[in-house]
């Protein structure tokens, strides 16, 4: 049996070797601090369980529900809109709403590009955005994102073909995997890109609820005209601790949204409906959750950067997101360099190049392990010697 040309064009799973290699480690029995993987390990907060075991009993939640997603859900993503960025978001015609946002960023490309339609893509980026372009059989250009430019793309670097050929752009921040954070000037510029070039932007708020040193991160909708070139997607993965549920939405450019709602009528039912009424409770009820978890990232950012000063790496601070992103010491590749500390002293990272071309020379650390854990790897890794 052949599988079709598309399957056999889907870019292989990086991170699924290193889970490999640091599941092999584990079976050893041996004591490994992952700090590879991008899975929150809090737990969903209470209030939001008790919604979906509330809403679960109810005999309509066992039904079909609507295509497109049950209005209280709809109206919950707009109202959050209005209170936590000040944005105006029609529920009828501005949002949609998702199995999670992966399967958002992977089917746009399907929904709004032809074979062959380019695509301009941040380098380091989320590995799952090839999975759309292979998907779609378009093409795509990396924009490679730098140290000296705070990692936000210089568009002053495209080419005038690639404006005029680009059709849609993905953005990321709070970045994965850098950490990094973007401006309302820079969103401005993208507004601005995308209106002189018709490129359509996507802006992946996945790690928009995580911000740190009391700075809110940008959502690119409040960018006057964003709305007229592009979408957030937001999630409920990262801000509630809600990934294994698998629910998100995006938010703006209406066309773009019927984008979106058009495939997915192919493609799904709608989401169970419980999940989507404890979705809309997380939106709609105290934020007082979201609060502790950015100051507990935060405590664990501090701490982990604190270990790597001491020993005398010289790393920088994210910003947001729950990931830092740490320079390889001299004389190493990111493969090399995470190998050796999976191997030596017990501790699993992301080695950078897997986010893209210009992620070489770097590691992803999770901030998903207690603050002692993340003192007692950064402790290992000093006996290494290599600072
Ligand atoms: N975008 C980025 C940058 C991510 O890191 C992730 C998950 O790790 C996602 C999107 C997808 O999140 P979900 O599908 O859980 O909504």
């Amino acid at each position: 049996m052949e599988f079709s040309n598309r399957l056999k064009s889907l870019p292989t799973q990086f991170f699924a070797t290193l889970v490999q290699k640091v599941s092999g480690a584990i079976a050893e029995g041996r004591d490994v601090i992952n700090l590879g993987q991008g899975n929150p390990d809090q737990p969903t907060p209470v209030h939001i369980v008790k919604a979906l075991q509330d809403a679960a009993t109810d005999p309509q939640s066992h039904k079909y529900s609507p295509f497109r997603g049950i209005n209280e859900l709809k109206h919950a993503a707009a109202d959050f809109y209005k209170r936590e960025y000040g944005v105006e978001i029609c529920p009828d015609t501005e949002v949609a709403i998702m199995f999670g946002t992966k399967i958002g960023l992977v089917e746009l490309p399907l929904a709004m590009m032809n074979e062959n339609d380019l695509m301009l893509l941040p380098d380091p980026g989320y590995p799952d955005y090839l999975s759309g372009v292979s998907l779609a059989n378009v093409c795509y250009d990396t924009m490679p994102l730098l140290e000296e430019n705070n990692y936000l793309p210089d568009y002053s670097k495209l080419t005038e073909e690639q404006k005029r050929d680009a059709k849609l752009m993905y953005l990321n921040y709070p970045n994965n995997p850098t950490g990094a954070t973007a401006t309302k000037e820079f969103f401005g510029e993208t507004v601005t890109l995308a209106m002189e070039s018709d490129i359509a932007i996507v802006h992946d708020f996945a790690y928009g609820g995580i911000g740190f040193d009391g700075k809110k991160p940008v959502s690119f909708l409040q960018i006057e005209g964003a709305k007229d070139v592009g979408i957030e997607m937001y999630t409920l993965s990262k801000t509630y601790n809600m990934a294994g549920w698998r629910v998100g939405f995006a938010v703006g450019n209406s066309k773009m949204i019927e984008a979106i709602n058009i495939i997915q009528d192919h493609l799904f039912v709608g989401l169970f409906p419980a999940i989507q009424s404890a979705a809309a409770a997380a939106l709609n009820e105290s934020q007082q959750c979201v609060n502790e978890l950015v100051s507990l990232y935060e405590r664990r950012r501090n701490a982990l950067i604190d270990a790597c000063t001491r020993i005398g790496w010289n790393v920088t601070a994210p910003q947001g997101s729950f990931f830092a992103w740490l320079p390889v010491p001299n004389g190493h590749t990111s493969e090399t360099f995470s190998d050796l500390l999976l191997e030596k002293v017990n501790v699993a990272v992301a080695p950078g190049n897997g986010f893209g071309t210009f992620g070489e020379g770097y590691i992803r650390v999770g901030l998903l392990v207690d603050e002692d854990r993340l003192i007692e790897a950064i402790n290992r890794i000093e006996k290494l010697q290599l600072f």
